[in-house]
């Protein structure tokens, strides 16, 4: 009788794989049961051997797919995952598996079917194109291969319908497409969009959804049943049967990296993923990454513009206003007031973006300068009036409101600073009779809470929205012809590498919400450096121009895009079992001539959920020597004492250095 001898990857945060035999043959990207640690686990086929190994090995007991869920080109795409990222591979596989199949239960048996046939629903809105869309269509569908292609669009230049017409070319080929979105519940309007014009074509895949869920969208997308997922970041190796074209939606939005465990960026891997398979990928955005940019510079990427907004307007610039000399009230001052009731009196709609959620983010006695603050983070508590508590924003932890100060006992506290939540009670006074809607973490944690919102804001005439981030995701809310940013200044100020990339996106996002209809919006930045030299570069509106420039000083600096950086991360109990691990990893470092090692250095948040979190910067010339450097730190500290008080990982490409 002949056994076969197979390597498997098992899901444990172990950088190993194992060897089991068998007396059939399995095809590699095949799920089975074996007995791991008197274990009973599914482990995944990575590779067929050979030769009999040296050792004894123990008997798969049972196959779970009767078609490997995993094809060849999907297992290259995965060792290179766990090789690049130097992340256990069987957690690796863990993570594009559907979770009903990380059980050990069988795969239906896989009858593809693709009928070219579909309709495109006629009761949907189809919008003329004018011709610099028009072009960019006609350029889009000559994209051959692999063929990396950055669509920069302004914000309003109709980027969806330009992924409709897209996909619709594909489709009448027979090919089936994949797009990727940074947060599904942030991004409703275009799957309604996709759903009216393409149906039952659709099928919708993200981690929220029930392992049922995403189990039937994985199978039908497999079996060609459905020919448009439409997911985040889970979705990037969906298994879509005959895949064309792959199309990530806001390249430059950060939930494209996984901020916890595996920590990989899912725009990258799309790029990855596109290459193995050999398609056509498209990156969508009105405000490009640095990284993307830089490709298209080095003729790795293409570029595609769109520089009109589809109703032909250009969009908003920003105003200014200096407010060192103002007064506020909660945070705005009383010009931003006067061009709020402007507006409101014209029957239009008012934006009001500050990043902070809650009432107030800081609760201190006014005698001894006591802070309320998280037991178990460094963070400082925020007070949320709806609760009446204090909320730790790390950790989700609630705390009661001292009436006395817990130090010196005296009752004289305050609450300084405002949050959307403060801003909205204080607006709700003083435009009495004024709908005022909320968009935050806050008021949209509830299912089906965000399409409510935006049906409200299409249903109101005058309003005053008010949020965070969130609001300025991608939204279409054509009403809006005023925006006021109220607190940009800790993000022009910051002294984080990323910090320029991050607040110039965010606030040509913010404007990019106004005006979409009319053309006529303005946007209002309340700033205590008004003559802040990046702060004066953006008050055009011109993106592109302000990002080559900080592409330009990254150059000059040897920052990455232009050198490659690994974050180790650790965190533990205890501060000093951080330091002492990542001093010994520094001193192995210091004798490398081309890597600096830059640290320890306790991270922003230094205590989380009751850990001390400690980092080390490694940065040097290429991604192929920062792999091989991480490589030999992996096999350096296995065997250290240090190594086992600690949690460690690579986080690699970071776009976060707190
Ligand atoms: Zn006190
Ligand atoms: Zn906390």
């Amino acid at each position: 009788m002949n056994i076969f001898y197979y390597d498997i990857a098992i899901p444990i945060p172990i950088r190993e794989t194992f060897t089991y035999q068998s007396k059939d043959i399995i095809q590699t990207g095949t799920r089975v049961a074996i007995k791991f640690r008197n274990k009973e686990v599914v482990g995944y086929v990575i590779k067929n051997l050979k030769n009999k190994p040296s050792f004894p090995t123990t008997e798969i007991f049972e196959i779970l797919d009767s078609e490997p869920i995993f094809k060849s080109s999907d297992l290259q795409i995965i060792s290179w995952l766990a090789d690049y990222y130097h992340h256990p591979i069987g957690e690796v596989f863990d993570t594009f598996c559907p979770p009903s199949l990380r059980k050990r239960i069988k795969t239906d048996p896989l009858i593809t079917s693709f009928d070219t046939t579909y309709e495109v629903i006629k009761e949907d809105k189809i919008f003329e194109l004018n011709a610099e869309q028009e072009n960019c269509v006609k350029e889009l569908k000559a994209l051959k291969g692999f063929d990396p292609c950055l669509l920069y669009g302004v914000t309003g230049s109709g980027k969806t319908e330009i992924y409709l017409r897209i996909s619709d070319i594909y489709l009448s080929k027979g090919k089936s497409i994949l797009i990727l979105v940074p947060e599904i519940s942030l991004t409703p309007q275009l799957q309604e969009r996709f759903i009216n014009r393409f149906g039952d074509n659709i099928g919708i895949y993200h981690s929220r959804q029930t392992p049922k869920q995403r189990y039937d969208v994985w199978n039908k997308a497999r079996s060609g049943e459905i020919k448009i997922v439409i997911g985040t970041r889970s979705a990037v190796l969906c298994p879509l049967h005959n895949l064309g074209l792959m199309i990530i939606d806001e390249e430059h939005d950060q939930s494209y990296k996984q901020h916890e465990g595996f920590r990989f960026s899912a725009r990258d891997l799309s790029i990855k993923r596109a290459q193995v398979e050999d398609i056509p990928i498209i990156l969508g955005t009105a405000t490009p990454s640095l990284q993307t940019l830089k490709l298209v510079q080095d003729k790795k990427y293409k570029q595609i513009n769109i520089l009109k907004r589809a109703n032909g307007s250009e969009p908003p610039g920003f105003i200014v206003l200096d407010i060192n000399d103002s007064k506020l009230e909660s945070g705005i001052a009383k010009e931003s007031l006067d061009a709020i009731e402007m507006t409101l009196s014209q029957n239009k709609q008012v934006l009001i973006f500050i990043n902070r959620r809650g009432f107030s983010p800081l609760y201190e006695c006014n005698d001894c300068r006591w802070v309320a603050e998280c037991k178990s983070c460094d963070a400082r508590l925020v007070f949320h009036h709806g609760l009446d508590r204090l909320m730790c924003h790390r950790c989700e932890s609630a705390y009661g409101v001292p009436k006395k100060c817990p130090e010196c006992a005296h009752s004289n506290l305050s609450l300084q600073g405002s949050g959307t939540e403060r801003i909205e009670l204080f607006l709700e006074n003083y435009f009495k009779n004024t709908t005022i809607i909320r968009l935050d973490h806050d008021t949209t944690k509830k299912k089906g809470a965000l399409n409510e919102i935006i049906k409200k804001v299409h249903e109101s005439d005058s309003a005053i929205l008010i949020g965070t981030q969130m609001l300025a995701k991608g939204h279409d809310f054509p009403k809006v012809e005023l925006g006021v940013i109220l607190n940009c200044d800790a993000g022009i100020t910051s002294p984080d590498i990323n910090s320029l990339e991050k607040i110039s996106q965010l606030l040509i996002q913010v404007s990019g919400r106004v005006g979409r209809k009319e053309g006529n919006g303005k946007v209002l930045i309340q700033t205590r450096y008004p003559e802040d030299e990046n702060l004066r570069e953006l008050k055009s509106g011109d993106y592109l121009n302000f990002a080559l420039k900080n592409l330009k000083q990254k150059k000059e600096l040897h920052h990455p895009p232009y050198t490659a950086v690994s974050l180790l991360r650790t965190s533990s109990p205890l501060a000093e079992h951080n330091i002492k691990f990542l001093e010994k990893v520094a001193s192995i470092l210091s004798i490398e001539s081309d890597i600096s090692a830059i640290g320890p250095i306790p991270s922003i948040i230094t205590k989380s959920r009751g850990n001390f979190r400690h980092h080390l910067i490694i940065q040097t010339t290429s991604k192929t020597l920062l792999n091989k450097f991480a490589q030999d730190i992996i096999s350096s500290v296995s065997s250290w004492k240090e190594t086992k008080k600690v949690k460690w990982y690579f986080d690699i490409d970071p776009i976060d250095y707190s």
